[in-house]
């Protein structure tokens, strides 16, 4: 068993009275592991069909959560081409709770690396708008990423501190995910990092750091709105002191629900969430688009490029860059998809362009599992194709551009993202 710390398993033993021998035994399992299922591409039943994990039986609480077990499960081509994310199930089990709805705002207020983000947006199913932001720069990077490969088509990623977001979005979105930054004792089993740093002080610092960020969601969540609060962890101090405290200062928020997964009585790691309805209220307008006739004005027709893709709405250019932007959100946050970019009058189709096709709309390279291998890799392939840009397939699922010159397909993957 891990070496835990002595305090920890002290006030565990208070809180668990009649449960902390099975809670102590439950660290002789190994973490649990699960794959979600990215319903903007694939229906579950499909990705059972394909396999390309071995799944284990659902997640109870999630319609896509699958427990998985193997090496290996984020290297696969499939967690290449956005199929699936690798979730721990226990993490699945707060975003449900938002309800969301189609055409909503939502905001995932920490959002990085972006499993609850991904999420979020499969229950969207491309409306609506999401905003996903993550504070710290180097993260906010990996989640743009994760956000593009799941091929989100909805999403503004932004890299802001929860003050700064809330001066721009006073009461504006429906539905926010607080899934705060705490102290990990539910992910100890993962995390060596997280019981190495451990202590008394750093479980009071995250609350302190939390009980701030709650008031920023607050001020941005919309009358008649939602929060959904979550941890990792199972100190009263983050989670019910966190709660009650909230609900010290906001009397009118209903708490609807709370729930604490813990391992020895579920099959994944520790988990906490929350459920806060806000009284109904204000709501802000929604912000104005105006684009001006020259950003509008452009002769692209994406069919030269083998794809034909339904849906694209609010096709501008800003900048060098052409993007399909969502409706009725401030075009500088570029909410939407990146569809290219013109290098020197020619048009380079962006990598998140390829990642947010279906099948059904493109037309690109075929190839089978060992060329998709060797191209994740970053190598060149011998291809019949048209000379011209292509998207790279792995039955028929997009996993980025090559360009074919003369029976040579070279490999465009974005370089940060090869294998
Ligand atoms: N929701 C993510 C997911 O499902 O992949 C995990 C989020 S993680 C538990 C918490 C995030 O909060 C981290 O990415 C961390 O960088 C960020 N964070 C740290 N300090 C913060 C602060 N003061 N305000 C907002 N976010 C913060």
């Amino acid at each position: 068993m891990i070496n835990l710390p002595e305090e920890f398993l002290e006030r565990m033993r208070g809180e668990l009275v009649g449960e902390y021998e099975a809670f102590i035994k439950s660290y002789d399992r190994p973490a649990e592991k699960g794959v979600r299922v990215n319903a903007l591409k694939i229906a579950p039943e499909e990705f059972l069909k394909l396999a390309p994990v071995a799944t284990d039986g659902a997640v109870e609480w999630e319609r896509c959560g699958f427990y998985a077990n193997g090496e290996g499960i984020g290297k696969t081509v499939f967690h290449a081409a956005g199929l699936y994310y690798v979730q721990e199930p226990s993490a699945m089990s707060a975003v449900p709770k938002l309800e969301v709805k189609a055409g909503e705002r939502v905001l995932d207020l920490c959002a990085a690396p972006g499993g609850k983000t991904t999420q979020i947006a499969a229950y969207m199913g491309g409306n609506g708008i999401l905003v996903a932001n993550e504070i710290d720069f180097r993260r906010y990077t990996v989640l743009k990423s994760n956000v593009e490969r799941m091929g989100a088509r909805n999403v503004a990623v932004t890299c802001q501190s929860p003050e700064n977001l809330a001066r721009y979005y006073k009461n504006y979105f429906d539905k926010i995910l607080v899934d705060a930054p705490c102290s990990g004792e539910g992910m100890f089993k993962k995390e060596e990092s997280a019981v190495r740093e451990w202590s008394l002080k750093n479980v009071l610092s995250c609350a302190a750091r939390q009980a701030k960020i709650l008031e920023s969601a607050h001020e941005m969540l919309a009358g008649g709105g939602r929060m959904v609060y979550s941890t990792c962890t199972f100190s009263p101090e983050e989670d019910e002191r966190q709660i009650e405290n909230f609900l010290k200062l906001h009397p009118e928020y209903k708490l609807t629900e709370t729930k604490k997964l813990l391992p020895h009585r579920v099959r994944g790691e520790g988990h906490f969430y929350a459920v806060f309805d806000k009284p109904e209220g204000g709501r802000a307008e929604d912000f104005h688009q105006i684009f001006t006739e020259k950003q509008r004005k452009n002769e692209l027709n994406l069919q030269d490029f083998g794809v034909n893709p339904t849906g694209f709405k609010n096709v501008v250019k800003l900048g060098e860059s052409l993007y399909s932007l969502v409706d009725n959100f401030p075009a500088e946050l570029k909410a939407g998809v990146k569809l290219g970019e013109y290098k020197n009058g020619r048009f380079e189709p962006a990598h998140a362009l390829a990642m947010c096709l279906r099948p059904e709309e493109v037309t690109g390279v075929k190839v089978d599992d060992k060329t998709a291998l060797g191209y994740l890799r970053g190598l060149t392939f011998d291809c019949a194709a048209p000379n011209g840009w292509r998207v790279v397939t792995i039955k028929g699922y997009p996993l980025g551009w090559c360009k074919v010159v003369n029976g040579t397909a070279k490999n465009h993957l974005p370089k940060g993202l090869r294998i």
